[in-house]
């Protein structure tokens, strides 16, 4: 099989990559080929909480999840297809004992405001009115992003792949790629298990697999995959938040839009006869977790804001999926303490899945070095779903000798640990 560009991996990075460069080929001569080893959004991205933020504390990424946010806002108005977005804002709340925390949260916010994004700073008395039953001290405050929300992962990686298709790509599932074929130095494809697919570009976005498939061409990325533990509550409904539920209060409902959010006829709100959020997204600071409504189940999800100390997975096939009793116990109890309707509804699951992690928590994206032709795009460290638009977009820039608008490609860069002192005590997620 002959295709101008292979993409390793279906996860949202691949089919994200794969639907910019098959709308950018000229069908017919250029073909586009994902290979995925088992079936679409079977890694990281299939357990995802695909919560969509815009707050970062780097200009370049929190551009790039206002971009992203745009994109997946207006996909289904695009492309009628739905994602299961849904836009129950999202709130960074930082505590009155967390000086620093608190001084950080202001600075991204007004960084933030300088590029265009719609977040404000809103007092303890502002949050309780927006989210009705939530526990905050005076003095807690926290950066409001009414735009923000969640998308369904699933959804959206199988909408992304089925757009490439219809594109002319092609996906083959059930095809693990085993390495590349190199010739002086320049890739000609990649090996599976099938035979060789040639190609003049191969993209690897094979999530936590990536530093193990790119060791077959002797090019050791400081890729690590860790397993973190996600937990889910049953979703307050009217009865257990009281007669109403949490956060359908007419002061949420009435929260005001973003102005060039209403002016923007491709921002909608995606949710297909499924019930709304109860609350909006929290990144809960203070108490080290955060959380979104995943109304699609009716449950609830909670996980830890950090991962410095998360187990590390030497092997990522050999993911244990039980999840330990002291992390259900402590997110019982975390999310409990600032949403207290949590104390009375029933567990509903739990999850391990895999963070990969780069020492700086930010992606490695780009041509390697040692040989040309090849990429990586991997590396997300745990907050990589919403910018798959954005990546999505530069990559296929990369890949089609374009001038790449969609993210900055040397803040990205692989080359950026080469010999360097790499920093190791990164914020979680990018915070
Ligand atoms: C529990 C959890 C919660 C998260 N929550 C959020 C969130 O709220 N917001 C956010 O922005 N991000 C979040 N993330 C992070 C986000 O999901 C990831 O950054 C993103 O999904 C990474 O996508 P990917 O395509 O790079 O990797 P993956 O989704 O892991 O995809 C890699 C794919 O490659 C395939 N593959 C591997 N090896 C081969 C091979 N040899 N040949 C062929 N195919 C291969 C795998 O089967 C897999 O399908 C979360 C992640 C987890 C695990």
């Amino acid at each position: 099989m002959k295709a101008r560009i292979a993409i390793v991996g279906g996860g949202v990075m691949g089919v994200a990559i794969a639907l910019e460069a098959a709308l950018r080929a000229r069908q017919g001569e250029e073909s586009v080929v994902l290979l995925e080893r088992t079936t679409l959004a079977a890694g990281s991205s299939g357990r995802s909480g695909a919560i969509l933020r815009q707050h970062y504390s780097q200009r370049v990424v929190a551009a790039m999840a206002r971009d992203s946010l745009r994109a997946y806002a207006g996909f289904h108005a695009r492309t009628g297809r739905w994602i299961g977005f849904q836009r129950c804002g999202v709130l960074t709340i930082a505590g009155p004992a967390q000086p620093e925390e608190v001084a950080l949260v202001e600075r991204n916010i007004e960084m933030q405001r300088s590029i265009g994004i719609d977040t404000r700073r809103i007092e303890a008395r502002e949050i309780r009115a927006l989210v009705p039953g939530i526990s905050v001290d005076d003095g807690a405050i926290a950066a409001y992003e009414p735009g923000g929300g969640f998308v369904d992962p699933v959804r959206t990686v199988e909408a992304f792949a089925a757009l490439a298709r219809t594109r002319g790509a092609i996906t083959r599932l059930g095809v693990a790629a085993t390495g590349f074929a190199v010739e002086r130095g320049r890739v000609r494809g990649v090996r599976t298990e099938e035979g060789l697919v040639e190609a003049e570009q191969v993209v690897v976005a094979a999530g936590p697999w990536t530093r193990r498939l790119l060791l077959t061409a002797g090019i050791d990325l400081p890729l690590t995959a860790v397993r973190p533990e996600q937990h889910f509550l049953a979703m307050p409904g009217p009865t257990a938040a009281g007669g109403r539920a949490l956060g359908l209060e007419p002061s949420f409902e009435q929260a005001p839009l973003p102005p060039q959010v209403d002016a923007d006829p491709r921002f909608s709100v995606d949710a297909e006869g499924e019930p709304p959020a109860a609350h909006p997204v929290l990144l809960d600071l203070e108490h080290g977790f955060y959380t979104r409504c995943e109304p699609g189940s009716g449950r609830t999800r909670v996980g830890k804001m950090d991962y410095h100390g998360a187990e590390v997975l030497e092997d990522p096939d050999l993911l244990d999926e039980q999840v330990r009793p002291g992390f259900v116990r402590w997110a019982r109890e975390a999310l409990a303490a600032r949403l207290p309707v949590y104390e009375r509804q029933r567990d509903a699951g739990s999850l391990a899945g895999w963070y990969t992690l780069t020492p700086d928590a930010q992606a490695i994206i780009g041509a390697v070095p040692q040989v040309e032709g090849l990429l990586v795009v991997s590396g997300f460290s745990g907050h990589g779903f919403k910018l798959a638009p954005s990546i999505g977009e530069g990559v296929a820039q990369l890949l089609f000798g374009e001038p790449v608008t969609a993210f900055e490609p040397e803040f990205f860069s692989p080359l950026r640990f080469a010999g360097a002192q790499a920093p190791s005590s990164a914020k979680a997620f990018g915070l």
